[in-house]
């Protein structure tokens, strides 16, 4: 393998929904991580559950990031190009025999939990890793999901450059995770996990950056690098932004959406100092440009807990 003399994330945003307070944060720190070292930030748009997803929506997370100030290197990677390469991949997963088709209904797996639901995902229990029922009339009649067969992983272990050395039995905590569905049609299409890890290897990201609430994909996703002969890049994750009752950030929790604070002519650099100040880099109150802000960046500064947005917050940045 080429020696990794550059340092490389990238923003990584589904454009299901606007850019708000929480994703700002992710790709703020994203930025400051990738340019205090000199290093480059690539832009991948995962509009793979999207495919329908509106061409402004895309556009709006482009011109919410710029409005921050922040740039990114080379062309944009978007995922519902990209489908073909998955589908040969996937197929290699399929020839190694670590994949089998799952033909449960989330109902199914709901019924089915005999533990109680350890994390935000529903246990799959396993239910059709031996199934010998007559597969391929199913599939063709319904479809199915693909799902990684864990019957051989251990307790596994990483360190994350933020939260240091995590460990879990994705056994118990996920069990055999979907990686591909196939329509009754017969056509595949991947998801979240494989993709991710497909696109962070061929870009030669060096350091996944994204936010805690994704800490269980990681450890899916080294067992998909591993499977696939992939090296595994470094793995920074950043406290999540949540809302007063403790939920990550959402509409409920009133607008936060960036594209709202520009439609209103809001500045740019209370927004800035606001992050910064959650980032322990900037005073309460202040207003930062971005270039002073990359100035102050150290890692060791940020707070470790996840960051509460109150309603007195959203109002002091113009909500
Ligand atoms: N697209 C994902 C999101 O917006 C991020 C995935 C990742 O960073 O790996 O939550």
């Amino acid at each position: 393998m080429s020696e990794r003399a550059v340092y490389r994330t990238r923003f990584a945003p589904s454009p299901t929904g606007a850019l708000h307070l929480g994703n700002a944060r992710t790709f703020l720190l994203s930025w400051l991580r990738a340019r205090s070292q000199g290093g480059e930030i690539l832009m991948r748009m995962e509009d793979l559950d999207h495919p329908r997803v509106k061409i402004e929506k895309v556009e709006q997370v482009y011109a919410d990031l710029r409005w921050l100030g922040l740039d990114w290197d080379g062309e944009i990677m978007v995922q519902s190009r990209r489908v073909e390469i998955y589908r040969e991949i996937f197929k290699v997963l399929q020839q190694k025999g670590l994949v089998y088709p799952c033909f449960c209904s989330r109902a199914d797996i709901q019924a089915a939990q005999s533990a109680p639901n350890l994390g935000d995902d529903l246990v799959y229990p396993n239910i059709c890793r031996d199934n010998k029922s007559n597969i391929k009339a199913v599939a063709a009649e319904r479809g199915c999901a693909w799902r990684f067969n864990l019957q051989d992983c251990r307790i596994l272990k990483y360190y994350d450059n933020f939260l240091g050395w995590r460990e879990a039995d994705i056994r118990r905590t996920s069990g055999d995770f979907v990686v591909a569905r196939t329509a009754a049609s017969g056509l595949i299409s991947v998801a979240y996990q494989l993709a991710c890890v497909i696109d962070d290897h061929e870009s030669a990201v060096t350091e996944v950056i994204r936010a805690d609430d994704l800490v269980n994909s990681t450890f899916r996703q080294r067992m998909l690098y591993k499977a696939l002969g992939y090296g595994f890049p470094e793995f920074l994750h950043v406290p999540l932004v949540i809302g007063n009752d403790g939920r990550r950030l959402a509409k409920r929790h009133g607008d936060s959406r960036i594209s709202c604070l520009r439609a209103r002519g809001q500045r740019p650099e209370r927004l800035l100092g606001w992050l910064g100040q959650t980032c322990g880099l900037c005073a309460k109150g202040e207003e930062v440009e971005l270039g002073e802000l990359l100035s102050r960046f150290e890692l060791g500064l940020i707070p470790k807990s996840r960051v509460t947005v109150t309603a007195a917050d959203l109002e002091y940045l113009g909500f």
